[in-house]
């Protein structure tokens, strides 16, 4: 058995450290808004290369308040990817404006920034990239055509800690960066947690008042807050996983490596990293025309395989007010259909991994040549 995940493994290999840090908070008394909390934030922002993080609660609301931080609001519009976890819309519906999506790079997965002006309107307000798969967006383009006409860029780091645009950590590019450190992150916690680094300290200061009730003092209220916090436990016990962040990705990158060298087979498609990029594989994604027969051949010798993401955000229900049709997106429409993620993780085995690409190679060799794709046949 190869599950997708282990983080049972993961959080072993800490375990005592772990405790640690359990037994520190239990014994401190403070639970909230403590000693753990700053250092923790003054560690990431290091670890970023950034002047400021603050923690918040998850990664969504690190996207809301940074959007909210730089003035975003009802009657905006704000530039998506459209091939993200819904997360990125949601931020910006939950204040009123709207998500306009833009196609991706098919190779990358990540927004293609040719597309974004086009997307422009008198509206538009910020851009949103997103660091998809652990792979940094072409920050470079993104912040030229943001600093030409004038938009905030807020980056969705979530999947993407440690990652690297020409040899920089992000965390410092644009206006602001949201962080999430859900379990399965390559930087997770033990429950919800999330951050905003930026280097801009209005930026900062807006989101540490934003954060706690709108309040710098306690019973004074600036502005209408929200209760968004990073809990202390959960700041601990992030101060010991941020130590094993580096360790973990190099060997994510490694395991990327095996794949890379030894998947193999027509039809398959495998994931491209960008001139400039070191991504930190938080998911590996393959593509394939029968992607649902490969996953059911994987699971059937035990390999754990999961779909990032099966149903596009402008097809899900909830965004059925947009008024997007299927088609409108054809790219990520596309990628939906096809995307497979396998296997990746700090603890995974040399063996496991060329266990997964002997199970792959022997599925994509067994079948039928390629289907043509839907967009092909109707034309
Ligand atoms: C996980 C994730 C989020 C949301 O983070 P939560 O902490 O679960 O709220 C946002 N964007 C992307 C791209 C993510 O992968």
């Amino acid at each position: 058995m190869i599950p997708f995940l282990d983080l049972k493994a993961i959080n072993a290999g800490q375990r005592q450290a772990l405790c640690e840090a359990f037994e520190r908070v239990l014994d401190s008394g403070w639970y909230i808004m403590g000693d753990e909390l700053k250092a923790f934030e003054a560690e990431f922002a290091a670890y970023c290369g950034t002047d400021h993080c603050v923690g918040v609660a998850n990664g969504l609301e690190a996207l809301g308040l940074a959007l909210r931080a730089v003035d975003v609001g009802p009657g905006d519009e704000v530039i998506v990817p459209s091939n993200t976890y819904i997360a990125t819309w949601l931020a910006v519906s939950h204040l009123g404006a709207t998500p306009v999506p833009v196609e991706p790079d098919a190779g990358t997965f990540n927004i293609d920034p040719a597309r974004i002006e086009q997307a422009i309107t008198p509206r538009t307000r910020a851009i949103m990239p997103v660091h998809l798969y652990g792979q940094a967006a072409e920050l470079g383009p993104i912040l030229e055509i943001a600093r030409r006409r004038g938009l905030r860029v807020i980056e969705d780091g979530a999947q993407a800690h440690g990652a690297r645009y020409r040899s920089e950590r992000i965390g410092g590019h644009g206006d602001a960066v949201a962080w999430s450190f859900y379990p399965g992150k390559n930087l997770g916690a033990l429950g919800d947690g999330g951050a905003v680094t930026t280097q801009d300290p209005l930026i900062a200061d807006r989101l540490r008042v934003l954060r706690n009730y709108g309040s710098r003092t306690k019973y004074h209220n600036e502005v209408i807050g929200t209760n968004s916090r990073l809990d202390e436990l959960q700041a601990a016990l992030l101060r010991v996983k941020l130590q094993q962040l580096d360790a973990g990705n190099a060997r994510r990158a490694q395991i990327a490596g095996l794949y890379l060298n030894g998947l193999q087979g027509a039809g398959l498609v495998l994931p491209r990293v960008a001139a400039g990029m070191d991504p930190v594989w938080h998911l590996f994604v393959v593509r394939h025309p029968q992607r649902d027969l490969l996953a059911k051949q994987l699971a059937s010798e035990g390999i754990g395989t999961v779909i990032h993401y099966p149903i596009p955000p402008h097809l899900q229900p909830a965004y059925a007010t947009l008024g997007l049709q299927p088609g409108a997106l054809p790219v990520s429409e596309a990628l939906h259909r096809e995307v497979l993620s396998l296997p990746i993780g700090p603890t995974q085995s040399d063996a496991q991994t060329n266990a997964v690409i002997a199970a792959l190679n022997k599925a994509v060799a067994g079948m039928a040549a390629p289907l043509r794709r839907e967009t092909e046949l109707s034309r």
